[in-house]
């Protein structure tokens, strides 16, 4: 127990000493239009490599970060390379995840849209994903943090729904702007019949209040065709690309010859 301890604990003043040096780095997976399947977004996902060759999965560090208060610089580095990237792809929304323990910082709204109005970023190009915990905890200052950020144009979508004990109701009462189906009802929709039902009723419940869904960990052409059918208009997942560099990005939405016809 001690070994663990003292593990945890080097691995925070590790992780806290990467944070200060910005040694942070930010990924970005593609989301596609449910028609079309063009590029639409991209959600920022936060990557660390421990000295400079061992990765800790954010699975790991982000809950790290958040018992150590460490996130209280994380989450504002992320949003800033983030919409520092976005500046390169005008057409494109950033979706950016935002962790209970950033929502319950009463400063976080006004930090927040300073962060992008300092990128120079439109706030409706931003959305702000969210779990729904902290909502369940304590929902009458997490509706005050949601309403002070869609004031300042930002969009709040609701992650994991089918994860946890999301339920539409939330959904609704707290006026997120869009639902994030979780992998696991995802691939439950493609197991039994009554995965696809559930599915089915979920995404036809969202749509019923105006709610647009996105599903996530879309693996295969099959899955996706039935996401689409059921009425979810984004899709994501390793079928249309795995996290990618900033770079890797650019390329996918002007390919380097286009670049070059348009710069010759
Ligand atoms: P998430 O927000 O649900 O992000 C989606 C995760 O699913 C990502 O894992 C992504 O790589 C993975 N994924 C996407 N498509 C597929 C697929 O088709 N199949 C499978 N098997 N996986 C897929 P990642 O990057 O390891 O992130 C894990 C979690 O860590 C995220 O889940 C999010 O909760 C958290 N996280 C990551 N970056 C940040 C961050 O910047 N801030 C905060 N607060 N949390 C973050
Ligand atoms: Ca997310
Ligand atoms: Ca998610």
């Amino acid at each position: 127990m001690d070994d663990d301890r003292d593990a945890r604990r080097e691995m925070e003043e590790a992780l806290r000493a990467a944070v200060e040096r910005g040694e942070i780095d930010v990924v970005y997976q593609p989301i596609v239009a449910a028609r079309g399947r063009a590029i639409c977004c991209v959600e920022a996902l936060a990557r660390w490599t421990r000295d400079g060759n061992q990765p800790v999965p954010p699975d790991v560090f982000i809950p790290l970060a958040e018992a150590t208060g460490i996130i209280d610089a994380l989450g504002p580095l992320i949003l800033k390379r983030a919409c520092e990237a976005a500046r390169q792809w005008p057409d494109i929304g950033v979706s950016i995840n935002v962790s209970p323990a950033q929502f319950r910082n009463p400063n976080f709204p006004e930090q927040a849209l300073t962060i992008i109005a300092a990128a120079g970023i439109d706030p409706s190009r931003i959305t702000l994903e969210i779990t729904e915990g902290y909502f369940i905890q304590n929902p009458g200052r997490a509706k005050l943090v949601m309403d002070q950020l869609k004031a300042g144009g930002v969009r709040i979508a609701l992650d994991d729904f089918g994860a946890g004990f999301s339920s539409i109701g939330y959904l609704i009462r707290f006026g997120f702007d869009r639902m994030k189906i979780d992998r696991s009802l995802t691939s439950a929709g493609q197991l039994t019949v009554k995965g696809g039902a559930m599915l089915q009723a979920t995404v036809a419940l969202a749509a019923s209040f105006d709610i647009p869904v996105t599903a996530e960990g879309v693996e295969t052409g099959e899955q996706a065709a039935f996401l689409h059918l059921c009425g979810c208009d984004q899709l994501q997942g390793y079928f249309f690309g795995r996290p990618m560099s900033e770079s890797a990005i650019c390329d996918l939405i002007a390919p380097p010859e286009d670049r070059q016809s348009i710069a010759g």
